[in-house]
């Protein structure tokens, strides 16, 4: 019988953006936005290339990935022109060089000395500008990256100067909660420092909040995010081996 067959990854992972997509489209509804101003990043770490290939032939164009060591073989196997890839794990400065020949996107800039090094390598491969974001750990949660939210200030004014870089916004991951409302006021929070930031550094356009994952993702969208990264809503659980988070 039809109805006992197995569905495959295609038609899974076409099912599951349609739902996010409907999910996306009706929190922006609810908030008075348009949906259309809501970029999906798919995020694929862990997940074979095939089914970001899947995902891509359903419709997605940008991809979110955490390792380097991961995304570089995945990136050099698949990247049609109007494929974007971005980075969003966290990184070390020896890694920049690598991440700025291969990635579109760097959304988890946190420190200095990593904005200036992949400003540096953008400059040396004649490359254009690359755009950024920057990580803020809104709850001050430990184990979190990100940088302070009182610090943000004065270092966007520090990143924003360098010359390769095109600092476009704000990034955060919200904290595990049981109640995904509770995530509410980290988004708030980080609209808020969004703004603060159009104000005392203009010079950067400030236009994207990166924020909201599968668990929390309408709600980000309600406080106003302009970027959703979702991995398990659209490729299904992640199985981790050895040190991958
Ligand atoms: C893994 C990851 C995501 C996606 O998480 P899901 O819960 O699978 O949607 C988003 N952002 C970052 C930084 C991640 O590491």
């Amino acid at each position: 019988m039809l109805d006992n067959q197995p569905i495959s990854d295609q038609e899974r992972i076409i099912a599951n953006l349609a739902a996010v997509r409907a999910n996306i489209e009706s929190a922006a509804r609810r908030a008075g936005r348009h949906p259309e101003d809501i970029t999906l990043v798919a995020v694929s770490k862990t997940k074979p290339i095939e089914l970001v290939k899947m995902a891509y032939n359903a419709g997605v164009t940008h991809f979110g990935e955490n390792r380097v060591q991961e995304a570089l073989p995945k990136i050099a196997e698949f990247r049609p022109a109007d494929l974007r890839w971005h980075m969003i794990g966290h990184l070390q400065s020896n890694k920049a060089r690598r991440v700025a020949d291969s990635f579109d996107y760097v959304q988890s800039v946190d420190a200095l000395h990593l904005a200036q090094a992949l400003s540096r390598y953008v400059e040396e491969e004649n490359k254009q500008r690359l755009p950024i974001l920057l990580e803020v750990n809104v709850s001050g949660e430990q184990s979190k990256e990100g940088i302070a939210a009182t610090e943000t200030i004065a270092l966007a004014r520090q990143i924003v100067a360098l010359p390769h870089l095109d600092v476009q916004g704000l990034m955060t991951v919200a904290p595990q909660v049981k109640d995904v409302e509770e995530a509410r006021p980290v988004f708030r929070a980080l609209r808020k420092l969004l703004e603060r930031l159009r104000d005392e550094v203009p010079t950067a356009s400030w236009r994207h909040l990166s924020m909201g994952m599968t668990d929390d993702y309408t709600i980000a969208i309600e406080e106003g995010a302009t970027i959703v990264r979702i991995g398990r809503a659209i490729f299904g659980t992640r199985v981790y081996k050895g040190d991958q988070q």
